[in-house]
């Protein structure tokens, strides 16, 4: 699946993906604006016509972005390298939200009515520590 950053500087090239995860988490909403819609894609995710800023945000993980519009691209896992993009980068998928992690991190302000399995940041830990993520 294809898809491309708000001035269009950048195209991202993935595999297909049905399926999106949601991520309450402070360091996603205070990166986002807001939760974080993203595609739990593999490492071959592909990025044409420029090279993607990058932040470390974690001891694990840096997040990418467009350097000319600011767009978020991408969140990675390090040393796997596992991407999760925002679903919001494929605007002609339909997509399905499957889960929502971090959910003891959600501000009370909202709450979606759409009914999936949700893990506190404990339980996200857990799973990440047990190498079944
Ligand atoms: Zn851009
Ligand atoms: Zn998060």
């Amino acid at each position: 699946m294809k898809g491309s950053c708000l001035c269009g500087a950048i195209e991202v090239v993935a595999g297909e993906h049905s399926e999106i995860g949601l991520c309450h988490c402070s360091m996603c909403r205070r990166w986002s604006g807001g939760p974080l819609f993203a595609v739990h894609c593999d490492d071959k995710v592909q990025f044409n016509g420029g090279t993607p800023k990058t932040y470390r945000s974690s001891e694990w993980a840096e997040r990418g972005f467009c350097g000319e519009c600011g767009t978020h691209l991408y969140y990675r896992l390090m040393p796997d390298g596992e991407y999760f993009v925002p679903a919001g980068l494929f605007q002609d998928h339909a997509f399905e939200l499957a889960s929502q992690i971090f959910i003891d991190e959600k501000p009370p302000f909202y709450t979606l009515a759409n009914d999936t399995p949700t893990m506190t940041g404990k339980q996200v830990f857990e799973q990440f520590a047990a190498g079944d993520n």
